[in-house]
């Protein structure tokens, strides 16, 4: 199946079984919102969950806060949302479709990739065990002349970006003979900045009234809150402020389902450090980071850094974490090495002195910090990816799984009477009313036990017990895992102990270690 079509088949299963549906369906929608459903909160605060717990309770020096979504406006103006957080726009005249420059011309760099993929698939077809792939790329006529088309696009884009150059990044457009993917079109206008932070306004007066933003990160709330943590925490370098919170951009192209939002939350930590230890910590964040993701098991092939050679002028350092999504390698994750730009830019608009005193060197001076900020929606939706399967079964059976790590599923127990009668639904309560205090549990007797554990399997329940007439007499239930779909039948009593253990964050967690 064409991944585009795997993709397609996700985002419907989300709808389907209750993990995310459009914003306001029964208006049709609001463009790049969407609302979380029964199953996708609890998958979504399994994440949340995994992400705090990693950082606060595993970090003697890490402590949370929860700032508030408002802020003064003058932070944003501090902070260089106001004047620089913006997108170039182009739009196609025919379509009256509006895109993002820079979008465009990094999907036709990925197009030459993509080319060059192609080619080396073909040769290992030809050559069959022969292949020496790192030969084939360093010596193809072929591949060399894409990559060399590659590499040069790659050069101009990028000091267009630099040097904010709206019109060489159109000419780039033009010059790729760039389509429009629904009109077909070059018809472009000239590409526009735009601002992507939403406004509005406090106040009950338009006199009294002031403009204030969604913040666009909630990274900021935790730069103007680091004098309040550091005192009354006692904090000593380093430490880290972690959080997670809405954040809302007005994003240009609503694109991908929950990978492009405009209300999307973020889990961000900033970790503070003497100057001069910044590169040092961001390696080490880098690999802490990785290994939280991998921990997941869904394969280390699936994810790569990628390492930003444009900066942002307060950047020294920046890497990406990628995901293998449906639709290629995309950015989940930014850690970014941010100097003591925020905490300066904060001490010079708000005329507060903002450093830190070092007991052991007797000096003060600003913390350096280092940013890890992943999006819980982009999270969600490489774990939806990745867990989503049609598996095809003996008999000609198909089945459609979500093989969900058993820490994050929303369900962790299905408890299925074989019939509505007998006494064996009210046996199945009583198993839920003592498990339900360790894990979540469902209960559920409608259609066949077939029906009933393809319904568990389609939300990633990875743990159902069947309980029958012997159950009365044996107190044992059936027990069916979700990915073998092996059955074995064990005491009611030992199920605590089989299943907490498994479907608990602290089996993540551990794995951190
Ligand atoms: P992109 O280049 O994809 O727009 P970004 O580099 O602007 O992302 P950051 O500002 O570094 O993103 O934000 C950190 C994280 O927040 C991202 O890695 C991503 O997971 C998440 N994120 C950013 N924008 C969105 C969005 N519009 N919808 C959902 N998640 C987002």
């Amino acid at each position: 199946m064409a991944q585009e079509d795997v993709f397609k088949k996700i985002v419907s299963h989300c709808k389907e079984y209750g993990f995310v549906f459009p914003s306001s369906d029964i208006y049709d929608g609001l463009g790049a919102v969407y609302d979380y459903g029964q199953n996708g909160v609890e998958l979504k605060n399994n994440i949340k969950q995994y992400w705090w717990k990693s950082m606060v309770l595993l970090h003697e020096n890490i402590v949370g806060i929860d700032a508030a979504i408002f802020m003064h406006p003058t932070t944003w103006k501090a902070s260089g949302h106001v004047d620089a957080f913006n997108d170039p726009l182009i739009d196609n005249r025919d379509s009256k479709k509006r895109y993002r420059a820079d979008v465009l011309i990094e999907d036709q760099i990925a197009k030459y990739e993509e080319k060059i993929d192609k080619e080396v698939a073909k040769a290992r077809k030809r050559f069959k065990e022969q292949f020496d792939e790192a030969q084939y790329r360093a010596t193809s006529p072929r591949v060399l002349e894409l990559a060399a088309q590659r590499d040069a696009l790659h050069e101009r884009y990028s000091k267009a970006m630099n040097d904010g150059d709206l019109g060489e990044l159109r000419q780039i457009i033009l010059d790729e003979e760039i389509v429009c993917p629904i009109s077909g079109t070059r018809n472009w206008t000239e590409v526009r900045q735009f601002n992507l932070m939403f406004s509005t306004e406090v106040g009950s007066t338009a006199e009294g009234a002031s403009k204030i933003y969604l913040r666009p990160e909630t990274a900021q709330g935790i730069f103007v809150n680091y004098l309040n943590v550091q005192k009354t925490g006692r904090m000593k370098l380093p430490f880290g402020i972690a959080q997670i919170g809405k954040a809302f951009r007005n994003e240009i192209v609503a694109r991908q389902f929950i990978f492009r939002m405009r209300e999307f939350e973020q889990m961000e930590m900033q970790y503070f450090v003497k100057p001069g230890t910044e590169l040092e910590w961001f390696a080490r964040w880098k690999e802490t980071r990785m290994k939280w993701h991998q921990a997941l098991g869904f394969g280390a092939e699936n994810y790569r850094f990628h390492d930003h050679e444009k900066l942002a002028h307060y950047a020294n350092a920046a890497s990406d974490i990628e995901f293998h999504m449906p639709f290629g390698f995309k950015e989940v994750e930014g850690i970014h090495s941010r100097t003591n730009f925020d905490l300066s830019q904060h001490a010079k608009y708000s005329g507060k002195k903002i450093e830190y005193f070092d007991p052991e060197t007797n000096e003060s001076y600003t913390p350096y910090v280092i940013e890890t900020s992943i999006g819980v929606d982009r999270m969600f939706l490489s774990v939806m990816c990745h867990s989503y399967e049609e598996e095809q079964l003996e008999g000609g059976e198909t089945r459609v799984v979500l093989h969900l790590p058993a820490a994050l599923a929303p369900v962790k127990l299905a408890v299925m009477p074989l019939v509505k009668k007998d006494g064996l639904p009210e046996k199945a309560e009583e198993i839920i009313r003592n498990l339900r205090f360790h894990f979540n549990c469902k209960y559920d007797e409608k259609d066949s036990i077939g029906k009933r554990y393809r319904r568990q399997d389609a939300i990633g329940t990875p743990f159902c017990v069947t309980v029958d007439h012997d159950t009365l007499k044996d107190n044992c239930v059936t027990l069916r895992y979700r990915d073998s779909m092996k059955q074995e039948r064990v005491p009611i009593d030992s199920l605590q102990a089989i299943i907490e253990d498994q479907v608990s964050i602290t089996s993540l967690l551990k794995k951190l270690l």
